[in-house]
Parts: C-alpha cells; structure tokens; sequence
C-alpha cells in the first residue's frame, strides 16, 4: 500500500481509496467499482464527510428493520468486501442476517474471492457461488440469486447497490435497506429506510443500533414511527445545498 501520511487533510479518504485499490489488484474489485466509488465520494464532500443526523436517525430505523426480520440478508458485492468485511460480518452475527455475494459484474472468480475475505473475518454460510433463482426483470447474470437468500429473505440490506436491482426487490414487496451516498439515486428512492453516509461509517453505526435494540423493543418501534424516508432525503438534500452555499 502506499504510505499515507496521518497529517493528510484527506486521510480517511485516501485510505479508504488504498483499500479499493488493494481490492481491485487482489481481483475482489471490478474496475466499474472504482469509478463508482468516486461518484460516492462526491456527494460525500457535500456532506462534510461526517455522519449526519439523518444517516443517525435512518440508522435506526434500519436497525429495527433488521431486528424485526425473520429472513434478514446482507447483500455484499467487492467494495464492501473491500472496504469493510469484517464489520459486515460482525453486523450479520448480530442481526443473525445471512450474507450472500451478489455482483452487478459477475464472475465465478470474484465471487470466490469475496467469499473468502468474509470467512476469513469469521463469515459461515456465505451464499452466492450457487445462484439458482433470478430477480424479475434484471436481466443477464446481474439478475442472479440464491432461493435461499435474497430470492426468499423478507429484508435485504443492500449498500452500494445498482438502481435496477434495488427496484426489482422492492417489487417482490421486500423491505430493503440502502446505504448510499447519493440521496438522488434510483436505490435510495426506491429503498424502504435509506441511510445516506459513507459505507464504513454506516455500518459500524449500524452494528451498535442493532445491538441496542435486541432488547429494547421499544427503541425499534420509535425508531420506525419517527422515519419517513422521503423527509429524511430532503433534509439531507438541503444539508448538502446548505454546505455547498457555505463552500461558495
Ligand atoms: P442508481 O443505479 O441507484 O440510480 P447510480 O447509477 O448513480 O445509482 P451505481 O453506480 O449503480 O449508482 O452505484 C453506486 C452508488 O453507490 C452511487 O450512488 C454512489 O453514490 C454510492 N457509493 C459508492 N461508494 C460508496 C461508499 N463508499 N459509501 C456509500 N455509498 C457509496
Ligand atoms: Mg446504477
């Protein structure tokens, strides 16, 4: 890796670029990935790279979406493997999700290689060598699934994922969790709870709610009363103007 110096007014960014391009050498990161993380990183800059009130309050009502689940899956393509496994597979141990591979660029090569950066952070049962169901309407290999975990899972957490895809789950009448940086896309607009924040913050964040809300019952059904999805798009839309004002 390239040594990043701590001082780096970019730091956080610039290492989570050196792990995307470990990721891409390593062949767990399709090159498409690279390009759509810098579009992440775009509406990042708009949000002061930090966690919002918004992403907080999406949080947990994307928590009490996982805790009330009965066949909660996590989907997980090469960015994130890339970026943050092993909090994706604490998050899956705590919300007692499955996780399944699922790639917009597939190959059986990559699949393999993600599958084994997750076990090798404890990850069992990782679904997605073996697709043998296909989502309605998402043509070609991108529509690929297994039956026993996104086909026939009731809520599907979904970070970084395609437009397309996001919108043929929400038409099977699946809760579905984005996570998302871009407010506008077709995946947050089409997302039951939408938490727009940068993935490796996003999840760790989402770690803790779950953890709170095992045995609070109560948190989880509040959490969900107090979350409109549109609203919560629209005051992060006008926080991104707001900063973006402020940087003029
Ligand atoms: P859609 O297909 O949903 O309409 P899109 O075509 O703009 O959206 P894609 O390229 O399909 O987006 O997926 C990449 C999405 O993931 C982008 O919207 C980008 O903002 C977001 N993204 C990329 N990297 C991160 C990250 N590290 N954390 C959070 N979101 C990210
Ligand atoms: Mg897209």
């Amino acid at each position: 890796m390239t040594e990043i110096p701590r001082s780096h007014p970019r730091y956080a960014s610039l290492v989570l670029r050196e792990r995307l391009v470990e990721g891409f050498r390593s062949g767990i990161v399709a090159p498409q990935g690279l390009i759509a993380h810098g579009r992440g990183e775009m509406f990042d800059y708009l949000l002061g790279e930090r966690t919002t009130k918004e992403a907080r309050a999406a949080s947990r009502a994307a928590a009490a979406t996982l805790v009330r689940a009965k066949r909660p899956v996590i989907s997980v393509n090469g960015n994130l493997a890339a970026l943050c496994a092993q909090e994706v597979v604490l998050l899956a141990g705590a919300a007692k999700a499955r996780l399944e591979v699922s790639l917009f660029h597939r190959s059986d090569d990559r699949v393999t290689k993600i599958q084994s950066v997750l076990e090798s952070s404890g990850a069992e049962g990782v679904l997605g060598f073996l697709p043998d169901a296909v989502l309605p309407g998402v043509e070609h290999t991108r529509g690929m699934c297994s039956k026993e975990g996104i086909y026939s899972a009731d809520v599907v957490l979904m970070p970084l994922e395609d437009g397309d895809r996001a919108a043929s789950l929400a038409r099977m009448g699946k809760k579905t969790i984005a996570v998302d940086l871009n407010p506008l896309s077709r995946t947050s607009r089409s997302a039951t709870v939408t938490i727009v924040d940068e993935v490796t913050r996003a999840i760790p964040e989402l770690v803790k709610n779950v953890e709170d809300m095992l045995d609070d019952k109560r948190a989880a059904t509040l959490a969900l009363s107090r979350y409109d999805r549109d609203e919560n798009l629209e005051a992060v839309m006008a926080r991104m103007a707001a900063n973006l004002g402020e940087l003029r």
